[in-house]
C-alpha cells in the first residue's frame, strides 16, 4: 500500500540559530528510513507526468521504484542515464517549478519529494560505490566545451557517454562555474561539485582551468589543426552583474552579488588568511528578491552582520527566489523590506556607504510579465542605515563571447542567437 500522507517528509536541517553562524550545509539529507517512507508516496504513474517536467527527462518513477526495493545503486544508474549531476541537481534544482510541479500527489497535498530522493540516491552512491564508470568507446570526434558551469558539465557528460572526446575550458582556477563561485557552501558544498567533476573525468572528460576562451585561445582557433576540435559548445554563463544606475553605486561598501559571493565562495573571504577579505559589516542591505539575493543575505549574516535586509520592490508573492530559500532566510533572521525600491545609496565624507534611500511601493495592474506592476507612493522616501549594499538584481552574459569569433550574433541581452550558432558551425564544418 502506498504511503498516502498528504505531506512530504520534511528535510532534516541544522538549527537556524546555529547555522546562521556557520557555512556548513543547512539541509542534512534524508536518512534511509525517511527516504523509504517518502518513496512509498510515489504512485508509479504509468504516464510519468513528473518526468515530463524534468528538463533532462529522468525516469523518476523508475528510480523511485529502485529506492523502494532498497536498490540504491540501481536507482543511481537510472538517474545517471539522463543526468550527469545528480548530487547537485538534488540540492539546487527548482523542483517545485519542474518535476514536482507535475506530480499527481500535488493535486491533493504535497508532491513527492523527488529532489530530496534524488539527493539521497546520489549521496548514497558517493558514500558507498567504488565501481569505476564504464568508459564508452571513442567515436573519433573532438568537442570543446567553454565553461564548466552546470550547462558545460552536463553537455560534457552527455557527449562523453556517447563516445566524444571532450575538453572543458574554464576561465577560473576551479571547475564548477556558478556552482562554486555563486552558490554558497551552506547550500551546495564544494566537495559535492568536485565529486561530480571527478565523475566526469573518470568518463574521460578533460578539464583545462585558467583558460579564458576569447583571450587565451579564440573560438576559431579551436577548429584549427593545432587544436582539432570538430565542434564547440559555449556555456559561459551569465557572469556580468546588472546595476540599478542610481546615485551612490560607486561608494565604498557597494558590491555586486557576484563579487560578494565569489569572494566568499571561491576565495574563502570569511577565513582570517584569505587573499581577498571582505570588510565585516554590521548592517547590510541586499537589493533583489531572487535566489542570489537570498544567498548574499544569508552569507552576510554568517559573516557576522547584526541586521541584514532584503529590499525588494514587489510583495512576498512575487519573490522569484525558491520558497524554501525564502523560508530558510526568514528562519535565520533576515529582515524583508518588501514593496520598497532603492532610489539612492548615501555615503559619508570618506565615501563609505552609510545608508540606502528607498521609496515605498504599491502593486498596480499586471504588467507584460503577468506580475502586478509596482508603483511608487509619492513622498514615502526613507533611509535604511547600513554600511554595506549588495546589488542582486540579475546578470547578463559575458560580452567577451561576442568578440571571440566572427559572425556570432547576440541578442539585446547578450545571449547567443541559436540559428546563428548553427549557421556558424555549419560554415565551419564546410570549411574544414
Ligand atoms: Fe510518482 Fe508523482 Fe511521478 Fe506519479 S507523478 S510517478 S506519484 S513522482
Amino acid at each position: 500500500m502506498p504511503n498516502m500522507s498528504l505531506k512530504k517528509n520534511p528535510m532534516p536541517s541544522q538549527d537556524p540559530i546555529e547555522r546562521a553562524k556557520n557555512f556548513k550545509e543547512v539541509a542534512l539529507g534524508y536518512t534511509e528510513e525517511i527516504a523509504l517512507d517518502e518513496a512509498e508516496r510515489c504512485l508509479n504513474c504509468k504516464n510519468k507526468p513528473c518526468t515530463q517536467g524534468c528538463p533532462v527527462q529522468i525516469n523518476i518513477p523508475g528510480f523511485i521504484s529502485k529506492v523502494k526495493e532498497k536498490d540504491y545503486e540501481g536507482a543511481y544508474e537510472v538517474i545517471s542515464q539522463s543526468s550527469s549531476l545528480p548530487a547537485v541537481c538534488g540540492r539546487v534544482c527548482p523542483q517545485e517549478a519542474q518535476c514536482e510541479k507535475y506530480c499527481v500527489r500535488g493535486n491533493k497535498g504535497e508532491p513527492v519529494g523527488i529532489g530530496r530522493l534524488e539527493r539521497f540516491v546520489a549521496d548514497w552512491h558517493n558514500a558507498n560505490s567504488t565501481a569505476a564508470p564504464a568508459v564508452p568507446e571513442k567515436n573519433g570526434k573532438k568537442v570543446a566545451v567553454i565553461g564548466s558551469g552546470p550547462s558545460g558539465l552536463t553537455c560534457a557528460g552527455d557527449l562523453a557517454k556517447k563516445g566524444y572526446d571532450v575538453t572543458v575550458f574554464e576561465a577560473l582556477h576551479t571547475a564548477g562555474g556558478v556552482l562554486v563561485y555563486g552558490i554558497p557552501e551552506f547550500r551546495l558544498p564544494k566537495a559535492i561539485v568536485q565529486k561530480e567533476v571527478e565523475g566526469l573525468k573518470a568518463l574521460g572528460v578533460k578539464v583545462e582551468t585558467n583558460v579564458v576562451i576569447g583571450k587565451t585561445i579564440a573560438v576559431d582557433e579551436l577548429f584549427t589543426e593545432e587544436f582539432g576540435f570538430d565542434a564547440v559548445f559555449i556555456g559561459s554563463g551569465a557572469g556580468l552583474p546588472s546595476f540599478m544606475k542610481i546615485p551612490g553605486e560607486n561608494l565604498k561598501g557597494v558590491y555586486s552579488a557576484n563579487e560578494f559571493l565569489t569572494r566568499i565562495n571561491l576565495m574563502k573571504a570569511y577565513k582570517e588568511n584569505s587573499d581577498t577579505p571582505i570588510k565585516k559589516n554590521t548592517r547590510v542591505a541586499v537589493v533583489g528578491g531572487g535566489n542570489v539575493a537570498m544567498d548574499a543575505a544569508r552569507s552576510a549574516k554568517r559573516l557576522g552582520a547584526e541586521e541584514v535586509y532584503i529590499v525588494y520592490r514587489r510583495s512576498k508573492d512575487e519573490l522569484p527566489a525558491r520558497k524554501e530559500e525564502v523560508e530558510h532566510a526568514e528562519e535565520e533572521g533576515i529582515i524583508f523590506q518588501l514593496l520598497n525600491n532603492p532610489v539612492e545609496i548615501t555615503g559619508d565624507e570618506n565615501n563609505f556607504v552609510n545608508g540606502i534611500k528607498c521609496i515605498k511601493m504599491e502593486l498596480g495592474e499586471p504588467d507584460q510579465s503577468g506580475r502586478r506592476k509596482p508603483i511608487e507612493i509619492p513622498g514615502s522616501e526613507y533611509v535604511i542605515d547600513c554600511d554595506c549594499v549588495i546589488i542582486a538584481i540579475g546578470t547578463t552574459p559575458n560580452p567577451l563571447i561576442k568578440s571571440t569569433t566572427e559572425g556570432l550574433e547576440t541578442n539585446k541581452k547578450g545571449c547567443i542567437v541559436a540559428e546563428e550558432l548553427e549557421r556558424l558551425l555549419l560554415n565551419q564544418s564546410m570549411k574544414n
